[in-house]
């Protein structure tokens, strides 16, 4: 018989797309990574729509993507999330990082902010300048950062870590056109839902320093990460909403692809994996679930993709 530690807690994974576009191929990519993840260690897998910033929702794009990760084959568990439906949680984890006497209102303009700081680190200008009004509609909310190294082993790229004083500065928690920074709603959210693994795209990696920090100030736990490489085109754009990636084929073929760049399919010396060698759509979620293995994920930022 299997014994099961009572202190481990159920594998629960997400994917968090934001609702800007349509589901592109990089965005495919971290829903697979995530999805099969998470089903290989028969664990839950969530959905989350990142529509915080509710001046970059494109109308009825949540449900374009949510109908795309439908027709490519994806099941997820539990309800749906909204940003825009978890404001009360956020404002009490900021309030609760305005007792630690770790925030501060920051009154800085775009202007001041070019003239003095160097590769976007903030320069702490308002950190002692005692600026209360942390609810002046027309101040940002910054946290203090440490001057020490917050690392952590990131299941696909190994070690990192920042010092966020050197790396960053004070972050914003709260911007000043009045909404909740991605910072700290994404550490809200991943909390409130109980996310135990995050898996992602290597453009996040390097915000994984603040939100530990955030999840040490706020007493949560911090779970699991992994950033899988980015998908660039021959000319080295990104493939985004921003770089206008087309719309992704929910199709065996597509799919297929996006496994071969996540490293899946049989080992090294052996012919990658074609679509010819599944039936449809299931039998490959089937045989990529079963055979998922993280390691093989390319330890890189980026990778090449012709689609
Ligand atoms: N919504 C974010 C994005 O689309 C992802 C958030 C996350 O995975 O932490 O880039
Ligand atoms: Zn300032």
């Amino acid at each position: 018989m299997t014994k099961t530690n009572p202190e481990q807690k159920k594998y629960r994974g997400r994917f968090a797309p934001s609702p800007s576009g349509e589901l592109h191929f990089g965005s495919l990519l971290a829903a697979m990574a995530s999805y099969a993840d998470a089903r290989h260690h028969n664990g839950c897998w969530l959905l989350r729509i990142d529509d915080i910033d509710q001046a970059r929702v494109v109308k009825y794009s949540d449900q374009h993507i949510l109908n795309a990760l439908e027709q490519c084959g994806f099941s997820w568990d539990e309800n749906i999330s909204y940003q825009s439906q978890c404001i009360n949680q956020y404002h009490a984890a900021l309030q609760k990082i305005n007792q630690t006497e770790l925030s501060y209102s920051c009154t800085c303009s775009r202007k001041q902010l070019k003239t003095f700081s160097s590769h976007g680190i903030y320069p702490g200008l308002c950190r002692d300048k005692g600026i209360s009004d942390i609810d002046d509609n027309k101040s940002a909310i910054r946290v203090k950062v440490p001057s020490e190294n917050i690392s952590f082993i990131d299941q696909i790229q190994q070690k990192y870590g920042q010092n966020l004083t050197h790396d960053t500065g004070d972050f914003i928690i709260y911007r000043r056109d009045n909404v909740f920074s991605y910072q700290l709603s994404v550490v809200v959210d991943d909390f409130y839902s109980g996310i135990t693994h995050v898996v992602r795209g290597y453009d996040l990696l390097d915000s994984t320093p603040k939100q530990i920090f955030l999840q040490k100030i706020l007493d949560y736990p911090q779970p699991h990460y992994a950033h899988i490489p980015l998908a660039v085109t021959e000319e080295n754009i990104k493939l985004s909403k921003l770089s206008h990636a087309r719309k992704v084929n929910c199709d065996l073929k597509t799919l297929v692809l996006a496994a071969r760049f996540l490293g899946q399919g049989p080992g090294q010396g052996q012919r990658g994996l074609d679509h010819k060698d599944f039936d449809n759509k299931d039998d490959f979620w089937q045989y990529l679930i079963t055979h998922w293995d993280i390691n093989r994920v390319p330890k890189m930022e980026k990778q090449v993709i012709m689609y």
